[in-house]
């Protein structure tokens, strides 16, 4: 049997930008990912409440992967409470038993993962796949221990070793290196300075239209 090879990016996407989109196309590629599923988050326990609401978030994001073997999943959105990411790779391993599951980390998101709720719990349910992220270093030793022993312990060079079984690796890829983020995009626009390049057009538009973040 062929296992499906299904990627899952979360993020609060406040707003979603091209370091996302990068993420999503080369993890697509690196990993060879069947489907990429994109969750928005709703309202993340591990940081500071988005800026944008939730629904303009989710148009943002809609927009910005229109076009891309990427599904939206707007569960995190719809539901009350925090949005806490081991309850979503239960749910999706719940309607995908047989899927292998990768989850798609930027490399500062995989280093933030020990203030996530139930983080060692997250490879029972899926792979995480890393990608290299300007200012972040995937470097063992700037990990702190827990982190460091869950790394070493899940490693693998082996992207075919993904479809071998459904959960339980941890792989790194290289993508295009992209120094864009969303507290940077919010920033300029506080600051009435262009987003051009930072954002797809429609993105742009959308942000204009609905006044957000200024
Ligand atoms: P903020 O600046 O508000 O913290 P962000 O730009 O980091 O936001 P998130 O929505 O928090 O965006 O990120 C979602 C996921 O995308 C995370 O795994 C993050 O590491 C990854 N990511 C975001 N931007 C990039 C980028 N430029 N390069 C690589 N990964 C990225």
């Amino acid at each position: 049997m062929t296992r499906p090879l299904i990627g899952i990016l979360g993020g609060t996407f406040d707003p979603v930008h091209v370091g996302h989109t990068q993420l999503a196309q080369d993890a697509i590629a690196a990993l060879g990912l069947d489907r990429l599923r994109c969750v928005p988050a709703g309202a993340p326990p591990h940081r500071a409440a988005p800026e944008a609401a939730a629904e303009h978030r989710l148009a943002m994001v809609r927009q910005a992967f229109a076009g891309m073997p990427v599904e939206i999943d707007d569960a995190e959105i719809r539901q009350a409470g925090p949005s806490w990411t081991i309850r979503t790779l239960e749910r999706l391993r719940g309607e995908m038993p047989d899927a292998s599951l990768v989850l798609v980390l930027g490399a500062d998101a995989f280093l933030g993962l020990p203030t996530w709720h139930r983080w060692e719990d997250l490879v029972r349910y899926a792979h995480l796949a890393v990608a290299n992220r300007p200012g972040s270093d995937l470097d063992p030793a700037a990990m702190p221990d827990a982190l460091k022993h869950l790394f070493q312990a899940h490693q693998s060079a082996d992207m075919a070793a993904l479809r071998d079984r459904p959960a339980g690796h941890i792989v790194s890829f290289n993508m295009t290196p992209c120094a864009v983020s969303a507290t940077q995009i919010r920033a300029a626009l506080r600051q009435g300075r262009p987003i051009t390049a930072l954002v797809s057009v429609p993105v742009e538009k959308y942000i204009q239209q609905h006044h957000l973040y200024t």
